[in-house]
């Protein structure tokens, strides 16, 4: 396990615009900016390592959020600084590969009550390049960093995408494919047995097999709030790369995009979308233990205080969620959390109680 102190979570929070009905019943807009970093609701400030007002742009989010995460998950080095990476420190071509076996994590999640910007934050307008949110932009990146790369190197991309619902695996690119298992490779990595590979060429193919397997994901489904309380959807880009002239072959699961949407119980009226980016393959125990996930966002808050305070005790056993993503959360990782919050004074009971969670984490 990496030295704990490496390990850093950083807490943005996100205020969306009033919208029509908000506007149309009269609210008020509650939220007063500090700058940068300060939002005061009802008199109290809440310190964030970054708020974004309502205006705030896609592209700044992604920036602010992401882009620290893409770039170590692509590149990570276990001893250099990461912020030396971003700020263009060139890595060698291979170190990809060697690195994702070393196990970087980085989780970037989105927290708040419904229609508070989650959607909109992470994945935006699949197919808008100004609209599009952090899901889609780390698809750009991952292409630009393998297109800035050496033309000796071929690079093939494969995507999965499957999700998990009442512990059952369905292949998400081909619906006949119901009940899948995971299996583990020789280096005792899971895998889904038996689920679609699509090879893809460009970021566009991506989304298109985003868009194919969200639209999969409704065949079938009787009562939508039900299904995504419970279901658990798993995206995966798997990169091989090839060395034309020494005809060296390297391949690698460089990680995994998991995203789900994670609804409490109906009075604490608040949802979790989830993002996960790692490359180890480790989080193939979410597979195992999908079950009941929705039960676990208290955990996750004493779980995210535990680490920003240091403390040597997380309790990562008290929900099958935290277990989960205990290699995202602790260790060698890099996490964001972007809190969503309405402004509304109609939300701010939820706008406050959403800030509080985010605040734990500080
Ligand atoms: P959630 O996923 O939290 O339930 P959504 O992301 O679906 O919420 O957002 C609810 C609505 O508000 C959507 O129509 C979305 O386009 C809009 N919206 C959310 N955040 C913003 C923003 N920052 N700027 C403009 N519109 C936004």
């Amino acid at each position: 396990m990496a030295d704990p102190a490496e390990c850093s979570i950083k807490v943005m929070c996100r205020f969306r615009p009033l919208n029509a009905a908000e506007v149309d019943r009269g609210d008020r807009y509650i939220p007063k900016f500090q700058p940068e970093e300060t939002v005061v609701i009802g008199g109290k400030p809440y310190v964030f390592d970054r708020v974004f007002q309502s205006n705030t742009t896609q592209e700044q989010v992604y920036n602010a959020c992401a882009q620290r995460i893409v770039k170590g998950t692509l590149c990570p080095s276990q001893h250099s600084d990461l912020l030396a990476f971003t700020e263009g420190v060139t890595v060698t071509r291979f170190s990809m590969f060697t690195d994702v076996l070393e196990g970087y994590n980085g989780t970037i999640f989105a927290y708040g009550q419904t229609s508070s910007g989650k959607t909109h934050t992470m994945e935006g307008n699949l197919h808008d390049t100004d609209c599009m949110g952090i899901i889609p932009r780390i698809v750009q990146d991952i292409f630009n960093y393998i297109y800035s790369m050496d033309e000796n190197l071929e690079f093939h991309i494969k995507v999965s995408y499957f999700e998990i619902y009442l512990d059952k695996i369905r292949d998400l690119l081909d619906v006949s494919k119901t009940n899948l298992s995971v299996h583990e490779d020789k280096n005792r990595v899971p895998y889904v047995k038996g689920c679609t590979e699509r090879f893809v060429c460009s970021p566009e193919e991506v989304m298109d097999t985003i868009d194919e397997g969200k639209s999969n994901r409704h065949v079938a489904v009787t009562n939508m709030n039900e299904h995504s309380s419970r279901s658990h959807s798993i995206f995966l880009i798997n990169v091989k790369q090839e060395n034309t002239q020494t005809e060296q072959k390297l391949s690698g699961k460089l990680f995994w995009l998991t995203w789900q949407a994670v609804r409490r119980a109906e009075e604490a009226g608040l949802n979790v979308l989830f993002l996960q980016v790692s490359k180890t393959g480790a989080e193939g125990a979410v597979l195992d233990e999908a079950k009941n996930i929705n039960k676990s966002l208290s955990s996750l808050g004493n779980v995210i205080s535990a680490l920003a305070e240091g403390s040597t005790y997380v309790p990562y056993r008290d929900s099958k969620m935290t277990r989960i993503l205990q290699d995202s959360l602790g260790g060698n990782c890099r996490t964001t959390i972007v809190i969503c919050c309405s402004p509304s004074s109609y939300n701010e009971a939820e706008t406050k109680s959403t800030l509080m969670f985010g605040q734990r984490a500080k």
